[in-house]
């Protein structure tokens, strides 16, 4: 089924433990992402619904997999753990997918591994559930992170608070490489460790790096880079992710770990959703400052690889947690401009954004709807369509409106740029309700929702009437204020 070629079962013994899934009474199919198979180039041939629960439930291993557990260490809301890894999830191995980019095939709840400390290695259904749906609806965003393969039902029951279903997930990556994994070797003073990584770090993602004269430093400016931009792009679809662990940073710049991550219905730059974030240490405007944070916890353990003058290693450091928030503030503001159909340069345009959000908090406005009407008031909608989505249209809104018209006046047509900012401004987005509505069927059943959540979701910017109801905020009753882990 897979043509494997297992780069990181390669790296030496400290790296990770060998690992073998846990039996499960009845694997059935939940969801398989065909598009994603063809993709990374998988052979089904004779792959039935029932071969593909044993698959990818962790009944049957492949042929040429190395089922492993990686280790990796990580702060966790600040606080140093030396050793956390791999303890619910297993790599089965790594693909050359069509486009020759190296992915790695991960089972997630497939049982216990040396990396488990007190937790049973398993994985409830509705985390697996959540973690399919909002991956699949980043792909559809163009938002880089690990992707879905498959949701399997195990048949077996988990304990929680309560006893539910167990499923097993699998998970898609550029690779598993986390902060966390550098702080692992790091910690343990291993330099030679911490360089070994370093060096299948740049093979994998950063083959460029090894053209420059300090390969390092250029992997590490460039890990800072892409976590910059990627952290831009969760602001501009109002994610908040949640967990954001150094041992939840991959080393790609993928988003990984979607646990108890959420989307804002109305806008917070405060809010947060997980209920183990009592301080909103990730809360969502926090989340630029975490990710340079995590990025000096980065630079932190590949110091000795920067330059052997301790002070040159840490200038350099320095140097890119710098850049960070350079290129942060930059892909933000690309971002936005683009949101409002801001097109050229103003020096008022920061100006303008950060006065809108003022407006959208004071008036408790649906973050992703009024980027969205906001476009169709581009292309000529009556305002009132705008100022509703506002609980109590506060002062100044209908000045800043006038502000936005005589920005956005530019040679294009009203019809023009419309349909440029709806093409950056999502119609739907995986809302908490409408997650914890597929969740609750699920758990009796029923995945019919679940199903029909991840199809519409593969279409966020286009308006399908049938899919009507999935765009609306949640009302009163429905609204999601705590998200979980799910461990
Ligand atoms: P997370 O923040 O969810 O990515 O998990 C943090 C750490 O806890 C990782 O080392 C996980 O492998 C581990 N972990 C989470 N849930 C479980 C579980 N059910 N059994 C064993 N280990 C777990
Ligand atoms: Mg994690």
């Amino acid at each position: 089924m897979f043509s494997f070629d297992n780069s990181y079962a390669r790296l030496p013994q400290s790296f990770h433990r060998p690992a073998r899934p846990a039996a499960a009474r009845a694997p059935g199919l939940i969801r398989f992402n065909h598009a994603l198979a063809e993709e990374l180039g998988l052979d089904l041939e004779g792959a039935d619904e029932a071969r593909l629960a044993q698959v990818f439930g962790g009944q049957v291993i492949p042929v040429g997999a190395e089922p492993l557990a990686q280790a990796y260490a990580g702060h966790q809301f600040g606080h140093f753990n030396p050793q956390l890894g791999d303890g619910r999830a297993l790599l089965l191995g790594e693909v050359i997918d069509r486009a020759g980019r190296r992915r790695d095939i991960q089972l997630k709840g497939s049982g216990p591994t040396a990396f488990s400390r007190n937790g049973d290695g398993m994985a409830a259904l509705g985390p697996v559930l959540r973690e399919y749906i909002v991956s699949e609806a980043f792909a559809a965003l163009g938002v880089p992170a690990t992707r879905a393969l498959a949701a399997v039902s195990t048949g077996e029951r988990v304990v929680r608070e309560t006893m539910l279903p167990g499923a097993v997930f699998t998970r898609v990556a550029a690779s598993h490489v986390r902060v966390g994994t550098f702080q692992f070797f790091a910690a343990q003073g291993d330099e030679q460790a911490v360089q070994t990584l370093a060096d299948h770090v740049i093979d994998r993602h950063y083959p460029e790096a090894r053209e420059t004269e300090n390969p390092y430093l250029a992997m590490l400016t460039q890990v800072a880079e892409r976590q910059a931009r990627l952290i831009a792009r969760w602001l501009s679809i109002g994610f908040i992710h949640g967990v954001m662990n150094t041992d939840n940073m991959a080393i790609s710049g993928e988003t990984i770990d979607f646990g108890p991550c959420a989307f804002l219905d109305e806008y917070d730059p405060r809010k947060v959703f997980s209920s183990i974030d009592q301080r909103g240490r990730y809360a969502y405007a926090n989340q630029p400052g975490i990710g340079q944070w995590n990025i000096a916890r980065l630079a932190e353990c590949l110091l000795p690889l920067l330059d052997a003058d301790e002070e040159k290693a840490i200038e350099a450091a320095n140097g890119v947690l710098k850049a960070f928030g350079d290129v942060f503030q930059e892909a933000w503001l690309e971002l936005f401009k683009s949101k409002l159909g801001l097109t050229g340069e103003d020096p008022d345009d920061r100006l303008l954004i950060t006065d809108l959000l003022e407006l959208m908090h004071l008036g408790e406005a649906d973050f992703t709807l009024t980027f969205r009407i906001l476009s169709k008031v581009a292309g000529g909608a009556a305002v009132k369509t705008f100022t509703d989505l506002f609980t109590v249209p506060p002062p100044g809104l209908s000045d800043w409106l006038t502000r936005w018209r005589a920005r956005i006046d530019d040679d294009r047509t009203a019809a023009e740029r419309q349909t440029a900012m709806e093409a950056v401004n999502p119609a739907l987005i995986a809302r908490n309700h409408r997650i914890e509505e597929a969740i609750a069927a699920a758990v009796y059943g029923d995945f019919s929702f679940f199903h029909r959540l991840v199809e519409a979701l593969a279409n966020p910017y286009v308006e399908d009437p049938d899919i009507a109801d999935l765009r609306v905020p949640p009302t009163p009753d429905e609204r999601v204020t705590r998200t979980f882990c799910g461990t």
